[in-house]
């Protein structure tokens, strides 16, 4: 098995890196309505079509990886400029809508560091279409979130090298629309953390 982390999995690790060694460490696994709806959505757009409009080409459904990343994953929908040069502009479509963390924002960055590692072209902008409130949200790939990308690749690849499951996250809003509480438990964790913290401390 080679050490290619999907880009999809990026944003559990940016939603609560418990969440993503349960998932890829651990391999466990539950759905509920958010993750179900999703599912669906992508199932949808990933149809493979493409289609001319003037200077603009539509691909569906890309493959894309990167060496240098060590990434792999597949992009919803490329726009493809003509010109000089060539302007490429990557579309994810997400169930819910806007949101103030990166978490998104993250996965549509790592598509764009594959997609630039693969045409030879820099990626400046995309955006990402949400379902729920039927709009579409312009990203710009600058520094600040490539920095954040690339840290969130190399804290994803510390948890599957040492295969320890992290503590739960402390937002407990997270938690709370985490499709894994059930499994996780992480208000026993919790318990039992801060138990362990006492008996160290009354030593
Ligand atoms: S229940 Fe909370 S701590 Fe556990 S994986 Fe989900 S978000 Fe993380």
């Amino acid at each position: 098995m080679d050490d290619y982390i999907a880009i999809s999995a990026l944003q559990h690790y940016a939603y609560c890196p418990r969440q993503f060694a349960l998932i890829h460490v651990e391999q466990a696994w539950a759905e509920n309505r958010f993750t179900a709806e999703g599912r669906l959505l992508h199932e949808r757009v990933d149809s493979g079509e493409k289609e001319q409009r003037g200077a603009l080409r539509y691909e569906r459904g890309i493959q894309l990886i990167s060496q240098r990343y060590r990434l792999r994953g597949k992009m919803d929908l490329l726009e493809i400029e003509s010109g000089d040069p060539v302007r490429y502009f990557p579309v994810e479509y997400k169930r819910g809508k806007p949101k103030t963390e990166d978490w998104d924002r993250i996965q549509l960055c790592a598509q764009a560091l594959c997609l630039e590692e693969m045409k030879s072209a820099e990626v400046l902008e995309g955006a990402i279409w949400y379902w729920e409130v039927r709009r579409r949200e312009t990203v710009m790939l600058d520094d600040a979130l490539r920095r954040t990308t690339v840290a969130t690749i190399e804290g994803a690849r510390e948890v599957l090298a040492n295969e320890q499951t992290p503590p739960p996250t402390d937002n407990k809003k997270r938690c709370r629309a985490c499709s894994l509480i059930d499994l996780c438990q992480p208000g026993i964790f919790r318990q039992d953390w801060s138990a362990r913290y006492v008996e160290r401390i009354d030593e």
